[in-house]
């Protein structure tokens, strides 16, 4: 059965672009052996990602999120069956989240900040669309 696992994250300490890129590289190379698909957001204060994929998988892969010392105070925001994927066509999209997102997170959210960490799953999961559409544009 498919699943959607949903969490935000603070960086644990400043991340430049090519730390990132190692990030998404990495995400890439093993969520396509592991038929996990997603999409992940960031700016200098927070991640927010979505993973779609198998239940097992999905368990293993945030045990190992858990352990990465790249980030901290992970919360879990959704973790539920779905019918099919939202982010199918990414092993890891990506997202800068920044300034001229602000419209986009007081409508998901309470207020013109990325604070992905005090968003129910349906609007992390909306989000993550909308930054997503914005990105390919
Ligand atoms: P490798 O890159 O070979 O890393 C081996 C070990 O070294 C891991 O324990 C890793 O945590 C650690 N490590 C690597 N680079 C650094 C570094 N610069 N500083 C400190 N420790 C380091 N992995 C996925 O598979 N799929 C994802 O979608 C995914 N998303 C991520 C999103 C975020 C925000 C972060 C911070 C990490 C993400 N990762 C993802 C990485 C994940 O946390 C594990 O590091 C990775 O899955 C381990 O796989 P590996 O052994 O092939 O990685």
């Amino acid at each position: 059965m498919l699943f959607r696992l949903i969490y935000a994250s603070e960086p644990a300490a400043p991340l430049d672009a090519s730390q990132i890129d190692a990030i998404l590289a990495t995400a890439r190379r093993n969520n396509q052996r592991m038929d996990v698909t997603g999409m992940l957001a960031f700016d200098s204060q927070a991640f927010l990602q979505v993973l779609e994929g198998d239940r097992g998988q999905l368990s293993a892969l945030y045990s190992r999120l858990v352990a990465d010392p790249r980030h901290r105070s992970l919360h879990i925001l959704g973790m539920a069956a779905i019918d099919a994927r939202d982010f199918g066509t990414w092993d890891m999209g990506f997202a800068a989240a920044n300034a001229r997102h602000q419209a986009l997170f007081l409508q998901h959210g309470t207020n013109r900040r990325f604070e992905p960490q005090h968003l129910s799953a349906a609007a992390a999961v909306a989000l993550l669309k909308d930054l997503a559409a914005q990105a390919a544009s």
